[in-house]
């Protein structure tokens, strides 16, 4: 089956799964809402290099675009800082950039983003509304995990995106995202579903699109793993 018949068959899934689970819809930071007071830093991984030197998103996707600080920055064509909302509150954070991403410097742009899209949407939410990331900012040479030494040279980014935007959720998608970022001794198809609390923040892993192009019947499981994510948020 190809991409796009999988992605229409998450399409009537998820049109289905929300007329029967949702109720209510969620409500999210507007324009004109008042701004709210700042929370108290969050920091998820104490241990890494801080940027307090990165003022917002702009400076911190700046610093990435010009990194060298480690291997991948000599392979990339684009960094791929990542992009959202600066008032998100949710955060989707992926291992790292593929070669769509890698070309046009924009995260989940290729197949596997197409479906993060529709499932952004299926939950009511829309691209603008959320910001989406990954642990490392450059591609890995044939889309292999990014290594241990790349991920902590690389964490510093995601650490400072993390308290910039302070979320109420970050979901994680897949296990190696999950490994960098929780534990490497953790498993996704053990993790998925299970909230993490970590620096005041809840984590949701969830399985990674790209997954679920090769075996839409997770798609059930993401779903449900969302519809986690949609009562906290309400
Ligand atoms: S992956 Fe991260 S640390 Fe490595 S060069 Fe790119 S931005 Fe810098």
């Amino acid at each position: 089956m190809d991409d796009e018949k999988q992605l229409q068959l998450f399409d009537g899934f998820a049109r289905d799964a929300i007329v029967s689970e949702r109720e209510a819809p969620v409500s999210w930071h507007l324009d004109n809402e008042p701004v709210p007071e700042p929370a108290p830093r969050r920091t998820l991984w104490p241990e890494t290099d801080r940027r307090d030197d990165l003022a917002d998103l702009a400076a911190v996707a700046e610093a990435a675009c010009d990194c060298r600080r480690c291997k991948l920055g000599g392979m990339r064509k684009n960094a791929v800082p990542g992009e959202g909302n600066p008032n998100a509150r949710i955060m989707w954070i992926g291992e790292g950039p593929g070669a769509d991403e890698d070309e046009q410097g924009r995260p989940f742009v290729g197949a596997a983003g197409r479906l993060l899209d529709r499932l952004i949407a299926a939950m009511g939410l829309s691209r603008e509304e959320v910001f989406i990331g990954n642990v490392v900012k450059c591609r890995p040479p044939h889309n292999r995990a990014p290594e241990p030494d790349e991920v902590r040279a690389c964490l510093p980014y995601l650490a400072r995106q993390i308290e910039l935007i302070r979320p109420e959720i970050i979901v994680i998608l897949g296990g190696t995202a999950l490994k960098a970022l929780i534990d490497p001794r953790s498993y996704i198809t053990r993790m998925r579903g299970k909230w993490i609390e970590r620096g005041g923040i809840m984590i949701m892993p969830t399985f990674h699109p790209a997954a679920l192009l090769r075996d839409p019947a997770k798609k059930h499981d993401v779903w449900a793993d969302m519809q986690q994510v949609l009562a906290r948020m309400k």
